[in-house]
Formats: structure tokens, sequence, C-alpha cells
């Protein structure tokens, strides 16, 4: 059974089986709505149901604002209405599949890969800072990767990779070796950051949550950007925040770039002249104007609620201000 899905305020509608997402079905009829984690983690996907009933998955009931549903999580059981905060109608073709092979594979920590990706001749990565592209392994589930790259860097892909235990892809990782080829498709994700924009910027990331933010501070650099940018960046020891070197880069080229390394293992915060602790208690030290200041938040799932609701609950920022991309475990959907 299929049944219509109506996009509020414009004259769009899309067909969605009983069985398929809200959001599945909006990707594959060529809408894009906002998404990144499509587990029902992150909430970006949140919007209004009007005039008919759904049926749920299972989700993160803190991502869900109340009144609102995750489209990434529900079906329908009838004709509806949905008011997403955003969404367009994605190019034709836009998305590809490419056989990449790594041409470089080195430690940038003792837990974190990075692979540099070449593509086949002629063939260039389309994506927007902050965006993912998907691994396809060969029994055809797929992972989730951040590109680290900035999109004018399009000749090749670099991904930052933390070492999971017992991973099924990550664990493949250490004979990982350059010539090696891996099929991704991209881009995935829909980070609604505007980099012509001039307004104030926050970035809080931890982990490989670092990735994204420097594909969109490298995009910053090579547009020579006056904005002022605060970035937030937290480890558990100083091995966590790897490629510190891109950093003083940053500062040259960014001349409203701020930095603040959060570090919760107390020696090397002193060493380091961090802040000692969390990210999100750093980022409670910085001055933020909530009214025109956007927030970008990258990382696992808990680090990047406790920074939510720090700045929803405790700031009062509008959601539309706050954009996250959760790393959300396991199999890509
Ligand atoms: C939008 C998005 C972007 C992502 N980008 C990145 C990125 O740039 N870099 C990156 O390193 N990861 C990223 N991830 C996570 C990545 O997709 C994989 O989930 C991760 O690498 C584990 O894959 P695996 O096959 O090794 O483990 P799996 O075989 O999928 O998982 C094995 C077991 O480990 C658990 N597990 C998996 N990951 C973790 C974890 N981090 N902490 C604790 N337990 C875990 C699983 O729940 C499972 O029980 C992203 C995820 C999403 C949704």
């Amino acid at each position: 059974m299929s049944f219509q899905i109506h996009v509020a305020g414009s004259e769009f509608s899309f067909p969605c089986g009983g069985e398929e997402t809200i959001l599945d079905a909006a990707l594959k009829a060529g809408i894009e709505l906002p998404y990144s984690c499509r587990k029902g983690v992150c909430g970006n996907c949140a919007a209004k149901v009007n005039g008919g009933e759904v049926s749920r998955g299972i989700v993160n009931a803190e991502a869900v604002p109340e009144g609102q549903e995750l489209l990434c999580q529900c079906r329908p059981l009838g004709n509806l209405e949905i008011a997403p905060s955003s969404w367009r109608l994605i190019e034709p073709g836009a998305r590809q599949r490419l056989k990449a092979k790594v041409f470089r594979h080195t430690l940038a920590a003792p837990d974190v890969s990075v692979l540099q990706l070449r593509l086949p001749a002629g063939q260039r990565a389309r994506f927007r800072a902050g965006q993912y592209l998907q691994v396809l392994l060969a029994d055809g589930s797929r992972r989730a990767y951040s590109m680290a790259n900035a999109p004018h860097e399009s000749d090749g892909i670099q991904l930052h990779i933390r070492h999971v235990a017992g991973g099924q892809f990550t664990q493949q990782l250490s004979s990982l070796q350059s010539g090696d080829e891996l099929e991704v498709e991209l881009p995935f994700g829909q980070v609604a950051i505007d980099p012509g924009a001039s307004s104030p910027l926050v970035c809080v990331c931890g982990g490989t949550g670092f990735a994204p933010v420097k594909s969109l501070l490298d995009d910053l650099s090579k547009r020579r950007s006056a904005r002022e940018i605060a970035l937030v960046w937290g480890g558990r020891d100083r091995q966590g925040l790897y490629m510190r070197e891109h950093v003083g880069r940053w500062q040259r080229s960014l001349p409203g770039l701020h930095f603040l390394a959060a570090i919760e293992d107390a020696n090397d915060a002193i060493e380091m002249q961090a802040f000692h602790g969390r990210v999100d208690a750093a980022l409670a030290t910085v001055a933020i104007d909530v009214d025109c200041t956007d927030v970008y938040c990258c990382g696992a799932p808990p680090m990047v609620n406790a920074v939510k609701t720090m700045c929803l609950q405790q700031l009062g920022m509008v959601p539309e201000r706050f954009h996250s991309d959760v790393f959300a475990p396991g199999p890509a959907p």
C-alpha cells in the first residue's frame, strides 16, 4: 500500500509505501530533507506531521522535539503532510558511486587511521563540507564516514576512521594498504552550514568528529572567510586532538578563529594549557550570542546530546541554529 506525503507550503507530494520511512521515500523522490544519522539518534530529521497517523521505529526520545516526529524512523499509515524545517530538490545524478583506491594509509593517533583515497582518472568527488560517504562492504552492508578534505580538493577523499574493537569494517583497517580498492557512494547528509554566511560560527567536535569540522574550516580558509569562529575540540587526552597542526594553519588564514582545547586527562590538560574537562563544559566558557550564532557539533552521540542540551536548554538557542552530525555506531541504513 502506498500513501501520498505532501510537503507543507509547496506543490510537492511524493509516494511512500507503508513499509518505507518518510525520509527514505522523500530522498527516493528527489526531495532532500534535513537528516544525518538515519538511525533515530541525532534528531536532525524532526518535523511536524499533520493530518495523518504514523508508525514509529526506535528513537532516542531526547532527540524528538515535542509535537514532532523523526522522519527517518516513521512510516505513514495514511496520506499526510510534513512540515520540515527546510527542504530542497536534489539535482538528478547528484549521488556518485565510485571505486576509490587507497593512496595513503597513516595513523594520526594509535586508534585513528587517516585514509587518503584517489578517484579513478577524470572523476571528481562532488560534496559539500560536512557531508559523508558510505563505504560498501562485501556483505552488502555500509558504513558512513565524513569527508575530512574540503570540497575543492575533489580529486581525492580523506577519511579519519577510529578503530572499533571487533568492528566489522574498522578491524580490517590494519591490513588496508596503498592500491587497495574501496567502493564508496557519496554524498550523504544535509548539514545546513552556509559557508558563505558572515554570522558567527561555533564548531564543537570530539574524536573523529574532527573530520567534517576540518572539511568546513579548510573550506572557509579557501574562501578567506572573515567570520568569527570558535573551534572547541575535545579529547580524553592529548592524542584525542590528532592533527593539531591544522589549527595553527587556520589561525593564520582565518583572522576570526578562536581555538579552545578541552582535555579530560588532568596532566595533559595542564601541559597543553587546555581547558580541563568535557567539551560541553568548555563550551560554557565561550561567549555566544545565541540570536545570531550557528553551532555545528560533531562526534559520538553522548557528546552531541550533551552539547545540544546545553545550547538549546541552557543557552536558549533556537533548534534551527544547532546543526549536528552524530556518529551513531553500526551499519548505515
Ligand atoms: C553520519 C555518520 C558519519 C560517520 N562518520 C564517521 C567518521 O568520519 N569517522 C569514524 O571513525 N566513524 C564515523 N561514523 C561511524 C562509522 O559509520 C561506523 O559506525 C564505525 O566506524 C564502526 O564500524 P565497524 O564496522 O568497525 O563496526 P560495527 O561492526 O558496525 O560495530 C561493531 C560493534 O561495535 C559497536 N560500535 C561501533 N562503533 C562504536 C563506537 N564508536 N563506540 C562504541 N561502540 C561502537 C557497534 O554498536 C557494534 O556493537 C559515522 C557514522 C555516521 C552515522
